[in-house]
């Protein structure tokens, strides 16, 4: 069996990438932050699906987080993810220092515009500005033919395809299904900082999006209707404090008054100090 080929190094990661190229194969690229999870995993296995080769990015980017916010006790274990990735087969993991991806004396940053500033971005000052930057410091790293993103983090899909086609980024951009845990909780790197008691009040964000889901099924299409009744199902959770509750036109970070297929209904609540973001694709 093929061993995971393991780089640190920006100039190693690039030679991998054209050499096999070069040889007639084509690349896939999956950025994370590591402390890798099943959402992580199954896109390691749609790339797979589409291309002959797999590289993994495992770097907890500096940029993408706020000064409050948990950079510095972000889960990490290099070990058990390498494992993780070692089990499905994956062909090279590349986890950088932040030095190798922000040399020193560096100073550009890229911003996508409108998409980024309501809901998360609001939220977050800055993160999406680092998202952008990061990714597109990796798809010039590793200038692949398709890379994948989770569906979990919708607008951050919409900002990727937005830099990648402002900036004729030649890599595609894939969006893979949200996975979740048997009771519905989208799985998440931050999932770990949950209490049990937590971890059972942060279920409330997935009955709030399948409860739109089922209200739609009912015929409802009033959206301000359907927001309400997810938004007081979140509010009757003790420990939850809702941040939004929104549904977005297709594609778009546009709320609609109408609901209809297509529509993404998107969450975002803190669960104790912990914040975590959802959202369905109303079908
Ligand atoms: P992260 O390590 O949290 O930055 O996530 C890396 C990639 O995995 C992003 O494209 C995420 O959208 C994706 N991802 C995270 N959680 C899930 C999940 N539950 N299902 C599918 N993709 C996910």
């Amino acid at each position: 069996m093929a061993e995971l080929i393991q780089l640190t190094t920006s100039d190693s990661c690039l030679r991998w990438v054209k050499e096999t190229q070069a040889a007639g194969m084509t690349v896939g690229l999956v950025p994370t932050m590591g402390a890798l999870h099943e959402g992580h995993l199954s896109l390691v296995e749609h790339a797979q699906q589409h291309c002959d080769k797999v590289l993994v990015t495992i770097f907890v980017n500096p940029t993408q987080f706020g000064p409050n916010e948990d950079y510095n006790r972000y889960p990490r274990d290099l070990k058990s993810d390498i494992e993780k990735l070692q089990s499905i087969k994956t062909d090279v993991v590349f986890s950088p220092s932040v030095e190798e991806v922000y040399p020193s004396g560096d100073g550009t940053l890229v911003d996508v515009g409108p998409v980024a500033e309501p809901w998360e971005g609001k939220l977050r000052p800055g993160h999406y500005r680092g998202v952008a930057t990061v990714v597109l410091k990796l798809m010039n790293l590793v200038p692949a033919e398709l890379a994948f993103f989770g569906q979990k983090d919708y607008q951050q899909t919409l900002v990727i395809k937005q830099m990648v086609r402002d900036l004729h980024v030649p890599t595609k951009v894939v969006v893979c299904p949200t996975v979740r845990e048997s009771d519905g909780l989208a799985k998440s790197s931050r999932n770990a900082y949950l209490s049990d008691v937590e971890r059972q009040r942060a279920l409330s964000l997935s009955k709030a999006l399948q409860l739109v889901q089922s209200r739609y099924d009912d015929g409802i299409r009033d959206a301000r209707l359907l927001e309400s009744e997810a938004t007081e199902l979140i509010k009757a959770t003790g420990g939850v404090v809702l941040q939004y509750f929104a549904l977005l036109a297709p594609g778009t970070i546009e709320a609609v008054d109408i609901a209809e297929s297509g529509v993404v209904a998107v969450v975002a609540a803190k669960v104790g100090k912990t914040r975590l973001i959802d959202n369905l694709i109303l079908h």
